[in-house]
């Protein structure tokens, strides 16, 4: 009675669930080239000629904005692995030769001592959530990357620089390449926003990190990925690596199974930065 031939809506219904089939389809291949092409940059980027000037890898624009951070958390939960509470630096050793760490231990902080070099944790770790904190000391001298050098590298993968860094710098006005400054991927990665607090105050990193992953012939199967929070703002977002930190060049990646984190004590002539408050929770 409705003008309508039996079984027409049927059929409509059968067409619109191949359109709507098609439509599925053509998102996943999309999905798909998206995936593939963003794996073969990542590729590229690791397998493109080595350049020999630092400046090569240096990125100035465009300058992350400033954001005034709120309040400071973070003593350990119950489940954390405490890494440094004030007390001594029996959780550390030094990176070069793995004897004990002999950063200085006063007042319930450490503090770098460029003389005996960078120290690692005694403990390797894969996957985990780190809290750390840190400190420029006042009336910091120096400027770019000579003012408050430091770093954390999240799996060290060598006794000097080698693995993976997360930097730490006083840029609290003071201008440098954008994936050079605090809480850059360094080399890699500039952050979201610049939520530094002025030297003397403490500054807090909060870090998720997802270690690559390689397959048995040593080929990468999926990247490294790190989400960092700063003095609780984000300042990176579930980024992912090209590969391990380098100065001069391309990042790569080298296979490695556990590692230990690793904390920098840089060249630079300025006075030495602090840490405190230092735990991780492990996530494999
Ligand atoms: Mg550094």
């Amino acid at each position: 009675m409705h003008g309508v031939v039996p079984g027409s809506s049927m059929k409509m219904k059968y067409r619109f669930a191949r359109v709507l089939d098609s439509w599925m389809a053509a998102t996943l291949v999309a999905a798909f080239a998206f995936h593939s092409l963003a794996h073969a940059q990542v590729l590229a980027a690791s397998n493109a000629t080595e350049p020999t000037d630092p400046k090569a890898t240096e990125q100035w624009e465009p300058v992350p904005k400033l954001v005034t951070p709120g309040g400071t958390a973070g003593p350990p939960p119950s489940d954390a692995i405490v890494l440094f509470d004030g007390r001594n630096l029996d959780q550390w050793e030094s990176s070069k030769d793995r004897s004990p760490a002999r950063w200085s231990v006063r007042d319930g902080v450490m503090t770098v001592d460029r003389s005996t070099g960078n120290i690692q944790t005694k403990q390797l770790f894969r996957n985990y959530q780190l809290h750390l904190e840190w400190r420029i000391p006042e009336g910091i001298t120096g400027e770019g990357q000579a003012r408050g050098n430091s770093g954390l590298f999240l799996a060290s993968t060598g006794p000097g620089d080698e693995g993976y860094e997360i930097q730490i710098l006083d840029s609290w006005k003071n201008e440098t390449y954008v994936n050079g400054q605090a809480a850059s991927i360094y080399k890699q990665a500039a952050p979201l926003v610049n939520a530094m607090r002025p030297p003397g105050q403490w500054q807090t990193y909060d870090v998720i990190w997802t270690a690559p992953v390689f397959a048995n012939d040593g080929v990468l199967k999926t990247p490294a990925y790190v989400t960092v929070v700063q003095n609780a703002v984000l300042v990176q977002n579930h980024t992912a690596l090209a590969g391990e930190t380098v100065y001069i060049g391309k990042p790569k990646y080298k296979p490695f199974a556990a590692a230990a984190i690793k904390l920098q004590a840089h060249g630079d002539p300025s006075p030495p930065i602090s840490f405190r408050n230092i735990w991780a929770r492990k996530l494999d």
